[in-house]
């Protein structure tokens, strides 16, 4: 059965079209700049040339036709007819305390999205435009959605709760929910898979380094911790996000600057973490390791600040599981920057940690980066959100069916 991912974003919509039982990609691609000037639709099918092509995309609805139609494309396309896509697979931000798994869109699950839009403002109305328009052009193929948040909720109350009126945990859901979740549970399972143990009775531990970034504590293959809250802002420094602070940050930078709190806050959203840090050198770790290696204070403190919280961290959920037997760096950075895995690791020597060096130094590939006698393991495991959002789709439509 053939899976179509769609993560929609408020102007952009990213594809991959992904085989269910060969777990390859078929095609992928994405819209960008929907219902703004100069829309354009990038469409590339596995080993085949990447094709873009500027064209109006005034609405969601537009850019998925573009998509199925590009899918269908007699010369180009990858299959014949829209009878050979099984199912879609909707990549949902906040699915809040309603969703501990994915499940197949009904009018109901959409109901239950909607509630969920005031945790996720930005995302979840996008996201359900997504699977509107996709209703519409595919009334009859099955929908699931899968959660950002899902994976996460198994967090215990002592992980979740805040440190603030309880009231507001009970009026308003203030609590912490943790994202990445789709990455966290691949990384982890593969994890267990690559060094042949069995899921249930490892403490795994994942750092998710990329533009946004996070880390999480997995028991026996349950999350217990993660380290973004409320909202992606708290936790790791990540590429513009500050991570943790003192929240009385913003109101101090509020009447320093004369800033309201919504303005405030788009500091904190998009002009921090390594961006902010590096006074604005940039958010992309390539140019920032460039300064690093240059020797330059702004390439230094940054780098430096960023892989310290890292090791901050994982040493906090070691505490928290009583114990780690492997750590796990992926997405952007954590793939492909043997640098930050290096500070980061250098800090966990009384773990019985040692990295080594030549394997370290690859980049983007899936291996065990530890020395043979490096108590803890720690592997370098590429995400594939897509594919796993695939492989949740596929059984819970194979599961439907039965
Ligand atoms: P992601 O959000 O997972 O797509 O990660 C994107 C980020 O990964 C980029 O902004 C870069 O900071 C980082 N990145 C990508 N490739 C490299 C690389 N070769 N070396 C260091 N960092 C990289």
């Amino acid at each position: 059965m053939n899976i179509l991912v769609i993560n929609c974003g408020s102007s952009s919509l990213k594809f991959q079209l992904i085989d269910a039982q060969t777990e390859q990609m078929i095609a992928k691609g994405l819209c960008e700049r929907i219902g703004i000037e100069g829309s354009q639709l990038v469409y590339q099918p596995a080993g085949g040339a990447k094709e873009e092509t500027v064209t109006p995309m005034p609405d969601h609805t537009k850019a998925i036709e573009l998509v199925l139609g590009a899918l269908t494309n007699e010369k180009t396309g990858v299959v014949k007819s829209l009878q050979e896509i099984g199912a879609v697979g909707h990549r949902i931000v906040h699915g809040g305390e309603k969703f501990a798994a994915s499940t197949i869109i009904t009018d109901e699950v959409i109901e239950a999205i909607k509630a969920c839009n005031d945790l996720a403002p930005l995302h979840n109305p996008a996201n359900l435009i997504g699977i509107d328009a996709c209703r519409k052009l595919m009334p009859n193929t099955p929908m699931v959605g899968v959660f950002d948040t899902a994976f996460h909720q198994t967090m215990p109350k002592e992980a979740y709760l805040y440190g603030l009126p309880y009231e507001y945990y009970e009026k308003y859901q203030v609590r912490r929910y943790g994202f990445h979740g789709t990455s966290h549970s691949y990384v982890s399972r593969r994890a267990a898979e690559l060094l042949g143990k069995n899921y249930e009775d490892m403490k795994i531990i994942v750092c998710h380094l990329g533009n946004g970034a996070s880390i999480s504590a997995v028991e026996n293959g349950k999350c217990v911790d993660t380290s973004m809250g409320l909202t992606p802002l708290e936790g790791l420094i990540m590429g513009t996000r500050s991570g943790d602070i003192d929240p009385a940050i913003v109101e101090y930078i509020a009447h320093k600057e004369d800033k309201s709190i919504d303005e405030v806050m788009t500091v904190l959203n998009k002009k921090s973490g390594v961006l902010g840090l590096s006074d604005g050198l940039s958010s992309d770790f390539r140019d920032l390791e460039k300064s690093y290696v240059a020797g330059e204070d702004r390439g230094l403190r940054t780098i430096r600040t960023f892989a310290y919280r890292v090791a901050k961290y994982i040493g906090a959920y070691t505490a928290v599981m009583n114990g780690v037997d492997a750590i796990c760096f992926t997405a952007g950075v954590g793939e492909n920057s043997p640098l930050v895995r290096n500070l980061a690791c250098e800090r966990l020597g009384y773990l019985g940690i040692a990295l080594d060096q030549e394997k370290n130094d690859k980049r983007g590939e899936e291996l065990e980066v530890s020395t043979p006698d490096s108590r803890v393991k720690v592997l370098v495991v590429p995400t594939n959100e897509e594919l796993a959002i695939a492989r949740e789709t596929f059984a819970l439509v194979v599961e439907e069916n039965k």
